[in-house]
Formats: structure tokens, C-alpha cells, sequence
């Protein structure tokens, strides 16, 4: 895009210029896991099941998951009425070159390279264009089976995070947000003690769990 202008701004996305693009911002994408031929630069076995009116961020589903499910919807809507949720979506929205696809799976199982993720991860973020693409693509996965819609809501908003946090930092993968070791510790009470989260992704963290406490009517925190 000589031009300067990204070929996702709203309005653009019938331009001829648009499957090179893509082509081009998937080149990261390992051998074989871009299904060039439907092309599609999502995880295979995912379906869209809805999208931003400006394609910025796209949502879909594993095969393996039913057709209906209440509990990702609920999850959305969860992240969508929350403040904090409103904030992050605003920020990721408004960066016309970024483009992000949330795939919804049952299990860890389903998902097409266990062996990229731990088995213990609810969730995983993954930059899937070239650094040098004028299109970047966000790869966001949610896993979902015996979660309750608290708990996929906040790896949804947790692995969004990760995405304005790697946006942020230039789009590093070795700046996530958190060691990779991170963790967050859940006592009885529901109270959580966070480690090896940068404050600012802690915050945001925080920030969420208590917008899901305090200001989304029949939600509560998410305790597993
Ligand atoms: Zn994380």
C-alpha cells in the first residue's frame, strides 16, 4: 500500500488490492496453516460467526462447537458492555491497519498445534502477519468447554490486552504483556494475587474483573 492508505478502512474492502494484502500480511503464517485456497487467513476449522461492521476484529467458531452457544454469546456481550471492554475494543477499532480474528474452541485438544500452546493456556494471542506487512493480523483464541461465560469473557478481554499490548510495543512477541510464567492465584474468597504481569496489563486485568463485580448487571468475577 504505496499509498498510505490500509486496504481494511471502512470502505475499502471490495478494492482489488485487498487479497494481496492478505497474501502478503500472512506471509509469517508457518507452511500449511494458511488455507490459501479458500482464502481465508483464519485458523482452519473455524467459521465466522460474526464481525465489526469494519472487519476490525472478527469472531469464529471451531467446528466442534455447537451452533448455538449461549455462554460465547453471553461472554461477548460481557466484554462489549464493560467499560473497561468498550475502552480496549475503541483502542484496537480505531487502528485502521490491524485486523483481528477471535476463534471460539471447545478444547485444547481441538485446536490445530497443540504443541504451540500449554495444555494449562485458557486462551492464546498469536501475531500471524509479517512484520513488514502494510495488514497487521491478530490470531486471538478462546477455549470454552465447562467455563462459565465470566471465565471465557475474561480470557477473551485477556487475550484482546495482549493484542494493544504487542500493538503497543511493535508488535513484539517477546513483549506481551507478561512473563510467560505469569500467573494469577485464586483463594477461597474469590480474591486473586497476580505475578509477573507488567502493571499496566495488571491494571487492565484488574480493572475488568471489577467491571465484571460491579457494572454488568447478573454478571459476577470469574473465580476458576
Ligand atoms: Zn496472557
Amino acid at each position: 500500500m504505496s499509498n498510505g492508505i490500509p486496504a481494511y478502512q471502512k470502505g475499502l474492502e471490495q478494492k482489488g488490492t485487498v487479497e494481496t494484502d492478505r497474501k502478503a500480511a500472512t506471509t509469517k503464517v508457518p507452511a500449511g496453516r494458511l488455507q490459501v485456497a479458500q482464502k481465508k487467513q483464519w485458523i482452519p476449522g473455524c467459521t465466522e460467526f460474526k464481525h465489526d461492521p469494519d472487519l476490525s476484529i472478527t469472531y469464529l467458531k471451531h467446528s466442534k462447537l455447537p451452533s448455538s452457544t449461549p455462554d460465547i454469546d453471553k461472554a461477548l456481550s460481557y466484554v462489549q458492555q464493560a467499560p473497561t471492554g468498550i475502552g480496549l475494543l475503541g483502542e484496537l477499532r480505531k487502528q485502521d491497519q490491524l485486523i483481528v480474528g477471535v476463534h471460539f474452541f471447545s478444547v485444547f485438544g481441538d485446536y490445530p498445534w497443540p504443541d504451540d500452546l500449554s495444555p494449562s493456556e485458557s486462551g492464546h494471542c498469536k501475531l500471524a502477519s509479517s512484520a513488514s506487512s502494510p495488514v497487521i493480523i491478530y490470531w486471538v483464541t478462546v477455549f470454552v468447554a465447562k467455563r462459565t461465560p465470566e471465565c471465557i469473557a475474561d480470557t477473551l478481554f485477556h487475550e484482546l490486552l495482549h493484542v494493544w499490548y504487542m500493538r503497543s510495543s511493535g508488535d513484539s512477541e517477546l513483549n506481551t504483556g507478561h512473563d510467560p510464567g505469569a500467573s494469577i492465584q485464586i483463594d477461597a474468597e474469590c480474591k486473586k494475587f497476580y505475578s509477573g504481569f507488567e502493571p499496566v496489563f495488571e491494571r487492565g486485568l484488574k480493572a475488568f474483573d471489577e467491571d465484571l463485580q460491579k457494572n454488568i448487571p447478573g454478571a459476577k468475577s470469574c473465580c476458576a
